[in-house]
């Protein structure tokens, strides 16, 4: 990842010609160190916003703009999976029975079993976050862009935003928040207002954010916005 204090712009070297230098270095003590054959200097980009704010929407435009994006959560989901290291850490803490017959973690089994343990669902939390840190680092690796882009629920809350170059706070009204969700998961009225009240206050989030898109219009409107906020993003102007 890279560090805007300690590497401007003006000093990235273009990846093709990161990746045509020899996979062996000579480190300061004169002896042999592998290091990796690949290393993006691609800024990123965090982005966030509440439940319903529309950070997944905002994602895939980007995306479809070009960009690359890292979709934590959903990364997160298959890593539980994929993660054999992580597997073992999460059967230690829950039991084998977080993995049903098929090996698959049992998302139900682990809600339920988290459901009011905060102190579990945070022993979880810890596993789990470290994994899909290390696994954003694999892939940005890999990506060949100047910017590229991070979608996770908690940003803020986790303080992703100080390992980001810039990040980018989706919000909308309350209200229409809670509509979308309704129209999109079936969840009532009140569960949704439940999850929003656990989550930081859009007031917190924009004080923190560099970039805020303001998803209370149509999507055509809202793609306009991603325009504009990519313009000032490139331009280096935050808080337009
Ligand atoms: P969550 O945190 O719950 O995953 P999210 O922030 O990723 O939510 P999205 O899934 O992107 O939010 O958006 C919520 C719903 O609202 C989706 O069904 C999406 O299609 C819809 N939506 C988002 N923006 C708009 C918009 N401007 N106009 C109409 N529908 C929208």
């Amino acid at each position: 990842m890279t560090d805007k204090k300690t590497n401007p712009k003006d000093e990235l070297i273009p990846l093709k010609k990161i990746n045509s230098i020899p996979n062996l270095i000579q480190d300061n003590s004169g002896k042999e160190a592998k290091v990796k054959s690949r290393q993006s200097f691609a800024k990123t980009i965090g982005l966030t916003g509440g439940i319903g704010s529309g950070k997944t929407t905002v994602a895939q435009v980007i995306e479809k703009m070009g960009f690359p994006v890292y979709y934590s959560d959903v990364r997160a989901k298959e890593i539980v999976n994929e993660d054999k290291v992580l597997k073992e850490k999460i059967k230690m803490l829950l039991g084998n029975t977080a993995y049903d017959e098929n090996g698959f973690y049992d998302r139900k089994f682990v809600a339920e079993k988290v459901f009011n343990n905060s102190n579990l669902l945070q022993n979880l939390n810890t596993l789990i976050h470290p994994a899909v840190k290390t696994d954003f680092e694999n892939w940005v690796k890999n990506q060949n862009s100047d910017f590229v882009f991070k979608e996770t629920a908690l940003l803020f809350e986790l303080n992703l935003n100080e390992t980001c170059y810039k990040s980018i706070l989706v919000t909308a009204d309350d209200r229409l928040r809670i509509k979308r969700v309704m129209d999109r998961d079936g969840k009532t009225y009140r569960e949704i207002e439940n999850i929003m009240q656990k989550q930081m206050s859009e007031k917190a989030k924009c004080k923190l954010a560099d970039f805020i898109i303001y998803n209370n219009s149509t999507l055509e409107n809202l793609k306009v916005e991603i325009e504009k906020m990519l313009a000032a993003l490139i331009q280096n102007k935050s808080k337009f």
